[in-house]
């Protein structure tokens, strides 16, 4: 039996290794590099622990764990203890004292695993530590975990962590191992490049999670959506709702509560004690509902979540992703939903733009935020669609391995919406043209930009008495997209927003000094204009067209 099986067996109790385990953990214990991508919940813990507990047993020393959570190092160094390996932290929660402690301990050679916060590598005095134990050759392993924090591309990022090349410069021969949960192809790049792993072996896992069912719904009456969707399939069962702000966390949690459903509020701008309580009673409580924006989650490791909702559309699909996996980590079916709508496309969009970051980063941030409405307004299947953003063909595994010859990429689930209830096609492509042209044309009349309200009102020929005052119903595009509903149109703009074929521009009212979101062209406009782009939209869309040319006729 290797070091490390018994290692395994000995300490973690387990029988086998799981996935690529094995291969990760004795490539770090020869010292190498590795950069580990593997979803949540598929045991990146061990891969790091093995090699730490196995290359202290070869004299190498100890080795430093980098993490941004803290409820995670406690529960961690708390359950190494248990199974007889020495283990400690460096966090903000120590006192002067207890870090003293550690220091000390550090010294003496006494710790296997140190779990250090990122921000404690720009020390003088941890490096100094640091400094001391690779003079002797007792610095062994640096693992690096939630490694996607150093990206500015990642949904989490974190400057402390840009602090981690210090260790490929001052520690050259430590062996380094990252590990991720989440990585598109641009910030798996972005981590190799900032933590300099060039030379480091990948290891990625399939990111699929069978066991989630994919359902993407348009938001109507959000809360209502949402309470049926608890009040049918997962009554008194635990779940997360996220929410984009705070104030709708608590509006939400309340509402949930007068429905007889037992919810907490969790956000940052909570006391803590009110978050430390309510977390602990989602961890110990059976079938309570989180509602929460995206401070809450990571590192919570509550294996029976049994579903996770979205009701505000999240800004990338690795924060979709991430948030999702965080239902079913027991693998018993659980349910990832999310309702989206117009404005979540202009919130986000507004978002971006405003943001004081540079016109690149932005560019890039849209085109993430497209990918998402892609994957929301998708008419095949979520989980290919999902899987092939990271890189992976459904049924082939992740894009890096060898796979035998006669496999074949599978298009169809059969765990998500459209696989159950595939929806049909609508062709949007008129619609979208006859947007553009209105927008176009009261521009051109009126020199000024309106909101969407105001452009469908033209588009479709009403006369209302901000048509009748701007005299828009003059132009030549009034009326001509009678056929489409409300509902059609605003389907349009999202995905017209989202591609860039439609820009958002700010507009202070004179009397109230309101702000409004404005429509405007774009230079992505033209092609939609000359037809060459078509616009697919989802048949839910088609079905209230359809409805409505019968009533007429
Ligand atoms: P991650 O950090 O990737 O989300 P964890 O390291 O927390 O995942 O592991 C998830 C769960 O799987 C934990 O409960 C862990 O104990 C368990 N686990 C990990 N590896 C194995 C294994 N080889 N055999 C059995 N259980 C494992
Ligand atoms: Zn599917």
């Amino acid at each position: 039996m290797s070091s490390a099986q018994s290692i395994l067996q000995a300490v973690f109790g387990y029988e086998q290794f799981r996935g690529p385990q094995q291969a990760i953990v004795s490539h770090v214990i020869a010292g190498g590099d590795a950069l580990v991508l593997m979803p949540t919940g598929g045991g990146k813990s061990l891969c790091y622990q093995v090699p730490a507990i196995a290359r202290q047993q070869l004299g190498h020393g100890v080795s430093i764990v980098v993490s941004p959570l803290i409820a995670l190092m406690h529960d961690q160094v708390g359950a190494l203890h248990e199974a007889g390996i020495s283990a400690a932290y460096l966090n903000s929660t120590l006192s002067y004292d207890e870090t003293r402690e550690v220091e000390l301990r550090l010294q003496s050679g006494d710790i296997t695993l140190l779990y250090a916060a990122p921000e404690r590598l720009n020390t003088p005095r941890f490096l100094g530590l640091l400094d001391d134990l690779h003079a002797q050759g007792k610095l062994s392993l640096f693992a690096i975990d939630e490694a996607h924090c150093v990206s500015q591309w990642g949904h989490d990022f974190r400057p402390e962590y840009r602090a981690l090349t210090v260790l490929h410069e001052r520690y050259a021969g430590v062996p380094r191992i990252a590990l991720t949960a989440t990585a598109d192809a641009l910030t798996r790049a972005d981590i190799i490049e900032r933590l300099r792993l060039e030379a480091a072996q990948q290891f990625i896992s399939s990111f699929d999670r069978p066991n989630i069912r994919y359902k993407i719904a348009e938001k109507k009456d959000v809360t209502n959506q949402l309470l049926r969707f608890i009040e049918r399939e997962h009554e008194g069962e635990a779940g997360v709702v996220y929410c984009q702000s705070r104030k709708r966390v608590e509006e939400l949690a309340q509402t949930l509560v007068q429905n007889g459903i037992n919810a907490l509020p969790y956000h940052a701008g909570l006391p803590q004690d009110m978050r430390q309580s309510h977390q602990d009673r989602f961890l110990r409580e059976e079938g309570v509902v989180m509602c929460a924006t995206i401070a809450f989650g990571m590192g919570i490791n509550k294996p029976d979540v049994r579903f996770v909702a979205h009701v505000d559309m999240p800004k990338n699909i690795e924060g979709y992703y991430q948030e999702t996996g965080r239902a079913g980590r027991d693998g018993l079916p659980a349910d990832a939903w999310m309702a989206y709508g117009l404005s979540d496309v202009v919130n986000q969009r507004r978002m971006i733009d405003e943001s004081p970051a540079e016109e690149e980063f932005k560019q890039v941030m849209r085109g993430k935020l497209d990918a998402l409405l892609g994957l929301a307004e998708a008419t095949d299947c979520r989980r290919v669609r999902l899987l092939a953003y990271f890189g992976e063909q459904y049924g082939l595994g992740p894009a890096s391995e060898g796979r035998p010859l006669q496999a074949v990429a599978r298009t169809e689930c059969g765990n998500c919406d459209n696989c159950l209830e595939p929806p049909a096609l609508w062709d949007g492509t008129d619609a979208a043209r006859k947007l553009l042209s209105t927008i176009f044309r009261v521009h051109e009349a009126s020199k000024l930009t309106y909101g969407a309200g105001h452009i469908m009102d033209v588009l479709r020929g009403k006369e209302t008495e901000k048509v009748a005052q701007y005299g828009h119903d003059k132009v030549s595009t009034f009326g001509i997209g009678k056929e489409y509903s409300e509902p059609q149109l605003r389907a349009v703009m999202r995905q017209l927003l989202a591609t860039g074929a439609l820009g958002l521009h700010k507009v202070v009212s004179e009397n109230s000094g309101h702000v409004f979101d404005t429509l405007c062209l774009t230079p992505g406009s033209r092609a939609v204009l000359k037809g060459e782009v078509t616009v697919q939209l989802r048949e839910a869309v088609a079905a209230s067209r359809s409805k409505k040319q019968s009533k007429k006729s």
